[in-house]
Formats: structure tokens, sequence, C-alpha cells
């Protein structure tokens, strides 16, 4: 059985790294917070105040419903460090790896009952 993943970079706009270098000058290189953690301020590169990980900054989508595509407005984005991004996508997160296994087990020739995985 191939271990195929779900492409999901062909759903960003063309213009995203240009965004992303927006982004990080307006957050000056460190996290934007969350939700869960709103006042995060962890500073890329060095280690998180909490974690003690290393920080690696990545840019976020603040609203799920966005078309990531056609999205041009850099307020909907935020840059997080991996302890306020993961908190925040976890339930996305959760639902492509039910997909990817769905798609798998199809691949495999197996039915689907329509039960929730
Ligand atoms: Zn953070």
């Amino acid at each position: 059985m191939s271990r195929r993943r779900i492409n999901y970079r062909t759903q960003y706009p063309l213009r995203w790294r240009e965004m992303v270098a927006q982004v990080r000058v307006r957050s000056g290189n460190r996290c934007e917070g969350s939700p869960a953690y709103p006042e995060c301020r962890a500073e890329n590169g060095k280690s998180h105040p909490v974690t003690g990980s290393i920080v690696m900054l990545t840019t976020a989508h603040l609203h799920e419903g966005d078309d990531t595509r056609t999205m041009t407005d850099l307020s909907r984005l935020a840059h997080q460090c991996q302890r306020c991004h993961l908190t925040m996508d976890a339930k996305l997160h959760a639902r492509r790896a039910a997909e990817t296994r769905r798609l798998r087990r199809i691949e495999a020739g197996q039915l689907t009952l329509g039960v929730a995985s």
C-alpha cells in the first residue's frame, strides 16, 4: 500500500511567501499569541519560555473557513510558535488525519460503511 498524503500546498495563494514575510515584519519575529495563549510572545529561534523547545514560528490562518487560495487580508494571519499553532489547529489536524486514514482504507480495497473513523 502506498503512503501518499493529501497535498495541501496547492491551497496556498501564489504570493504566500510575500505574505509570510509581511507577517514576520509585523510580529517582530515573535509569536503573536493564540486564543488559548493570547499573551504568548515567544521569540523565533530561542527557547520557548514555557515549553523549553526551540521556537520555530509559522504563519497560521486565524479563521478556518477562509479560502486560503484567494485570501490576502494579513489581519487573518498570525505568526505563531508551535504551542500556539498546534493547539489552535488540533481539530483540523484530527480531521485531516481521519480523512487520510479513510482514503488509505479505500485504497486498500476496504468498503466504507459510513461510520466515522
Ligand atoms: Zn505562542
